[in-house]
């Protein structure tokens, strides 16, 4: 189980800022120790004023990689060799492989978004979604489902625009139809919720200073038949889980899409499976926060 560092141990890296409050080192090195992996992952505070220094660092150090987060996701891109599909399509990259000294950069996000639903039994081709969110995590779960199959998105955001360079990215380069819609569109929502099968909020609504707030205050917008998923994970039912449970709903945490995300990131620099029901075990016996 455990790993002991030498002379031929790897180094992985978390390039963020905050970094200090991530999970990932914790999921990395857990993983690497059960699967006796001498591999070690640490959290280095990176940000706009370092970014190329630390990217550079990837190829001087031979890291095998690192991970990415806020603010480093777009800014990032310019100093990479290559893109995955789906990072060059979203535009943004949470995960760089260094495959002696090219650098790709790869988003796992929506990935792990897509295989937290097949886990649950959910498969999304020819599905219709609606989609809450078009930050980093709703652009990214929005064009994989679309890359994946679905068969029509209803992307709402407050800010318009950016649902709408989404629903471009997905009409020009998909066979999905996208169709963007500002949250202020309450009736719009509640006609495109009834006619979908998966609803997904992907807003800060409903942690943190909006933890007792629920993106959907009326709950005839759920239906029996409609999954409901809130990618935040802290907490593990958000109040619209609550309302969406009582209404009968299958409800969805982010807790899979967090570990799926971070099993895709392992897969990609090991070519292993990462031992996803030990990771998870321990997220739930220690009540781990996001
Ligand atoms: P982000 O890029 O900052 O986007 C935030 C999104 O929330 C935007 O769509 C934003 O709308 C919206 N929003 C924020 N405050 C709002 C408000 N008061 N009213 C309405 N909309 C509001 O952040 P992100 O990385 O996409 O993360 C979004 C959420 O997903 C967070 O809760 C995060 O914890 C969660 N997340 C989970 C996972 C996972 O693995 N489970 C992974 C990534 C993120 P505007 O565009 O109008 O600002």
């Amino acid at each position: 189980m455990k790993t002991n560092i030498d002379g031929k141990t790897k180094l992985l890296g978390l390039f963020a800022d905050p970094c200090t409050h991530s999970n990932s080192p914790l999921i990395h090195n857990k993983s690497f120790q059960i699967l006796g992996i001498n591999m070690v992952y640490l959290a280095f505070q990176v940000n706009e004023t370092n970014i190329k220094e630390a990217i550079d660092a990837l190829k001087t150090l031979q890291m095998v990689g690192a991970n990415l987060s806020m603010p480093n996701k777009r800014i990032a891109i310019p100093y990479l060799d290559r893109l995955s599909p789906e990072a060059e399509l979203i535009g943004a990259v949470n995960t760089i492989v260094n495959d002696d000294g090219i650098l790709t950069g790869y988003i796992t996000d929506g990935i792990g978004y897509v295989k937290s639903l097949e886990e649950e039994g959910i498969n999304i081709r020819d599905k219709k979604i609606t989609v809450v969110g078009a930050g980093g995590a709703g652009a990214a779960i929005c064009i994989q489902s679309a890359l994946e199959g679905a068969r029509e998105i209803a992307i709402f955001n407050r800010t318009l625009e950016k649902a709408q360079s989404i629903a471009n990215k997905i009409n020009d380069s998909t066979a999905c139809k996208a169709s963007p819609y500002s949250l202020k569109e309450y009736e719009a929502l509640k006609r495109e919720m009834m006619d979908s099968h998966i609803f997904t909020n992907a807003t800060n609504i409903g942690m943190g200073r909006f933890e007792n707030e629920s993106l959907i205050e009326d709950d005839d917008f759920f239906r029996e038949d409609l999954v409901v998923v809130d990618i935040i994970y802290n907490p593990r039912k958000t109040k619209m889980l609550e309302m969406a449970e009582k209404k009968g709903c299958k409800i969805i945490n982010g807790m899979g899409m967090l570990i799926h995300q971070a099993a895709e990131a392992f897969r990609l620099w090991t070519g292993e499976n990462m031992p996803i029901e030990y990771i998870k075990d321990i997220f739930n016996k220690e009540d781990i926060k996001g």
